[in-house]
């Protein structure tokens, strides 16, 4: 199968978007599929100071000159956040109120609305939406559309994070990062000779987010043998048999090859489409970006800016891809079931244990929350881990044929540019160790710690990639640069 067979196979199985179309020097797409999609309607194309002259210019003349009804809004802050008030902001754009939405930009005084006020009737009186951008803007005009319940084209100006085809839109709203329902983009236009383009850290960001995937594979495959979520294979298909190959040319990436590229853009695209698959994230996320959604809540920043999605995210992936190597050097075969589950501690317990530990997070309740929703009775934690014990050397073998080694991976990030130390984000080990029993506890969904947990061997496991000689030995933090 070629790309375009690819594509057309994953399009089948991708619930929202109808359209995705990747060349070069095909932005003249733009208006057509507009015009397919969207007849009679008028348009607003939303980029930021940096995605207008990369290509919103060219999409906006293009639309014109084809006889769309088309306006242009350019995002002006210099550094902007998929955050509430920006969806404000677009949901009024599409609205057509032009300057309510950038008098909501630029507000000192701005408070949130609440997210539920934010539904409109449907209208072919609203403008649709034509992003320009990467991951934020992508992830605003998503949202908003679904509040006015209309579809939107994405045009991709960099091969940097999945988002561009998932559904759900990930937003910072009452200080906690939150998944919102929304559909995926109608249709996506990913013009490679512009992708090639855009700054290099962007697709150093988009391998290190597709290589996410390796540790979150593996995880969903843990979750899969407990039996909590099963793996989808229409989801699965889309995306894993191809992985390892997407992920195959690093030097490539590095050197602006053009195929390498569209490599990465179409992986990424994929887990997307996996996403649609599974109406859930589970194919594309798991711990790994967990230690980036800390970061996001946390409001870190690093010289002084916040860190991008995929750069945060290569630290978490590199540090479950140790987890996974520690992993490995156990017997699980060996488990004591009946001390496990004899030790296994009551919802009760559990949920006080959330409590304490998000204490003085921005999200105080997140833990409690999640832990309510996935906590396991004692019977169910017996016939987990009697389950794991039994199958656990091929089910091993497969979980070693899924993950990389932290070396490779931390290899390959060196190539691409992508973060290879936790201090490259202005992190240092120590946090990173403090962060993990939140990872533990911040999502309902089943992972790698929470097997761990129960199997009585999470301390061992987490404290292992912290000792002398292994991934991150807490003694030689490195400077930050
Ligand atoms: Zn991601």
């Amino acid at each position: 199968m070629d790309s375009k067979e690819r594509i057309a196979a994953a399009l089948k199985v991708a619930t929202d978007t109808k359209v995705f179309e990747m060349g070069e020097g095909i932005l003249g797409r733009v208006p057509e599929v507009f015009k397919e999609l969207f007849p009679g309607r008028k348009a607003v194309v939303v980029a930021d100071i940096n995605t207008w002259p990369a290509c919103g210019e060219e999409v906006f003349s293009r639309m014109t000159a084809a006889g769309i009804p088309t306006e242009k809004y350019i995002i002006e802050k210099e550094e902007f956040h998929a955050e509430w008030r920006y969806i404000e902001m677009v949901d009024k754009l599409l609205d057509g109120d032009f300057a309510e939405a950038k008098r909501l930009e630029n507000d000192p005084a701005y408070v949130e609305a609440d997210a539920k006020t934010a539904f409109r009737k449907p209208s072919d009186d609203f403008f649709v939406a034509v992003s320009v951008g990467a991951g934020v803007i992508n992830d605003l005009c998503k949202l908003t559309s679904q509040h006015h319940g209309q579809g939107y084209i994405c045009v991709a100006t960099a091969a940097s994070v999945d988002g561009f085809s998932s559904f759900g839109a990930s937003i910072t709203y009452q200080n906690a990062k939150q998944t919102f329902e929304c559909a995926a983009p109608t249709a996506i236009i990913a013009d490679i000779n512009v992708i090639a383009n855009a700054p290099k850290w962007m697709a150093a960001s988009g391998y290190a987010d597709l290589a996410a995937k390796v540790p979150a594979g593996a995880e969903w495959m843990i979750a899969d043998l407990m039996g909590t979520e099963p793996i989808i294979p229409a989801a699965w298909d889309v995306l894993y048999p191809r992985l390892h190959t997407y992920l195959s040319d690093p030097e490539g990436i590095a050197a602006g090859d053009h195929q390498a590229i569209a490599d990465i853009f179409e992986g990424l695209t994929m887990s997307g489409f996996a996403m649609q698959a599974a109406r859930s994230s589970r194919p594309a996320s798991c711990c790994e970006h967990l230690f980036s959604h800390i970061l996001d809540m946390t409001h870190h920043r690093f010289h002084g800016k916040l860190q991008s999605h995929g750069i945060q995210v290569a630290v978490g992936t590199l540090t479950m891809c140790a987890i996974f190597d520690e992993m490995f050097k156990f017997d699980l075969t060996k488990l004591d079931v009946d001390a496990c589950v004899a030790a296994w501690p009551t919802i009760d317990q559990e949920q006080m244990r959330a409590i304490e530990i998000f204490r003085n997070f921005p999200a105080p309740k997140l833990g409690y929350t999640e832990i309510t929703k996935k906590y396991n009775d004692a019977d169910t934690v017996r016939e987990q881990l009697t389950k794991v014990k039994t199958v656990w050397p091929e089910f091993k073998k497969k979980l070693q044929a899924q993950v990389w080694s932290f070396e490779k991976m931390q290899k390959s990030f060196a190539i691409v540019g992508a973060p290879t130390d936790p201090s490259d984000i202005g992190v240092t080990r120590h946090q990173l160790h403090d962060m993990f029993e939140k990872v533990q506890l911040m999502r309902w969904r089943f992972n790698a710690l929470d097997l761990a947990k129960r199997g009585r061997y999470y301390d061992e496991l987490v404290n292992a990639i912290f000792l002398p000689g292994h991934a991150w030995d807490i003694n030689e933090e490195k400077p930050f640069k």
